[in-house]
């Protein structure tokens, strides 16, 4: 028996939840479901997450959780950002995959990417200066008498700043985990991305670190030179001889060679803000959002959620696709060290979809299409598929 923390969320989060609990369940291993509130109501009525769900998550080490609402512009900041920080989830992995009967531009082509994005570092770690500030002037007077190189040339009056901060222990932990996915599940290659040619500091030490790591992995590098010079990162415990391929791609050469030959790609490991765009190209690549599952994986947790939001203009209507958060959970339960079960959910998953027959108004070719049916229904055909 596993102890998991289960947060409903809002909007149409406590639905898709109930589905995927439903599918999890059918799968016969056994979950003891710690049942945490933490939507926009509880927020609003609590003023921030409470300690209670924290603890929970802190307890059980697993979370499988329903999307929750940021109001834009006022309120208080995205619970979502919030609970990566708080329990250090460094890793964020989202598999992106075609399924027969999902439609998508790339339906003749086989998607079977993983990407795995770092979630502390880069530009999301909130450093930021505004515009106008004293601060700001400050930090700008600063750099420029400490730079080297370029120098900020207009005002603090109309100058904003956010500080790119990139770090080796950081970048040897994200690019160990994805190498670490890569031996664990069999997978041929890990590609690092990043944008070396323009910002040396940063993202030349994220590939000066990703070739370490390889390095340490025995991997076969895809060019010789990218070898020289490089000693293996001697804190990474690898076997060595992990038989993964090692490449590099340039961000903006990787959005091209995405949408040209995706088939070509495997584990994708890159910084937070290049993650974030990349993992919504790649989730376009496969039939959109409603298809699109993540894991955020921290040393000491690890927490389950679709990469969309909670639509809450749907709430309460039995209506929206559960497959995204079905499909997390598939991941928790390879997670948990269940893969025999996550691999029949993923198939029970598969096989309603080919079908396409009980399946959400968003997977028929045409979205008024009456024999579309609801959540729970979906995720019962789903169950049945299990039995
Ligand atoms: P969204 O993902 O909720 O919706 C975007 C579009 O996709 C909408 O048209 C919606 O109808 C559709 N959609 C989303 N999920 C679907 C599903 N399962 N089945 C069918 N259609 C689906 O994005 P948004 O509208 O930008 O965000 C709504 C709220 O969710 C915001 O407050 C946002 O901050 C929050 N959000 C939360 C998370 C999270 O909890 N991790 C992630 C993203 C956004």
């Amino acid at each position: 028996m596993y102890n998991v923390t289960l947060i409903p969320g809002d909007g149409t989060g406590p639905e898709i939840v109930e589905a995927t609990k439903k599918c999890i369940d059918a799968t016969g291993v056994g979950i003891d479901w710690d049942v945490q509130e933490c939507g926009i109501e509880v927020i609003e009525a609590e003023g921030s997450v409470p300690t209670r769900v924290l603890d929970s998550i802190k307890k059980n080490q697993v979370a499988l959780k329903g999307p929750i609402t940021t109001p834009i512009g006022k309120g208080f900041r995205s619970v979502n950002v919030f609970l990566r920080q708080e329990l250090n989830l460094f890793a964020c992995v989202r598999p992106c995959k075609s399924y027969k009967g999902v439609r998508s531009y790339y339906e003749e082509t086989n998607v079977d990417l993983i990407l795995v994005r770092e979630n502390t570092e880069d530009l999301y770690a909130g450093v930021e200066f505004k515009a106008g500030e004293a601060g700001t002037a400050d930090v700008i007077r600063t750099i420029n008498e400490k730079s080297t190189g370029k120098k900020i040339g207009t005002s603090a009056d109309e100058t904003g700043v956010s500080i790119k901060p990139i770090s080796v222990s950081g970048t040897r932990r994200i690019v160990d985990h994805a190498f670490k996915y890569a031996v664990d599940n069999k997978r041929k290659s890990v590609t690092s991305v990043c944008k070396a040619n323009i910002m040396k500091f940063t993202d030349g030490l994220w590939y000066d670190e990703s070739r370490a790591v390889a390095m340490a992995y025995g991997s076969e590098f895809e060019w010789e030179e990218l070898r020289e010079g490089v000693e293996p990162a001697k804190d990474i415990s690898a076997a060595g001889g992990s038989g993964v391929k090692y490449m590099e791609r340039l961000i903006d050469n990787m959005c091209m060679q995405l949408v040209q030959k995706p088939e070509l790609y495997d584990v994708v490991v890159t910084q937070n803000l290049y993650g974030d765009i990349l993992s919504d190209l790649c989730a376009g690549l496969v039939g959109g959002l409603g298809v699109a599952p993540g894991a955020n994986i921290g040393t000491e947790a690890a927490l389950f959620e679709a990469t969309h939001g909670s639509a809450p203009k749907y709430k309460g209507q039995n209506k929206v696709n559960p497959t995204a958060l079905i499909l997390s959970g598939k991941l928790m339960l390879d997670y948990l060290g269940e893969r025999d079960a996550g691999a029949r959910l993923e198939a029970a998953v598969a096989e309603v979809i080919a079908e396409g027959k009980d399946v959400t108004y968003d997977m028929k070719p045409d979205r008024n299409d009456p024999t579309a049916v609801g959540t729970q229904e979906m995720a019962e055909a789903i169950c049945r598929k299990l039995r």
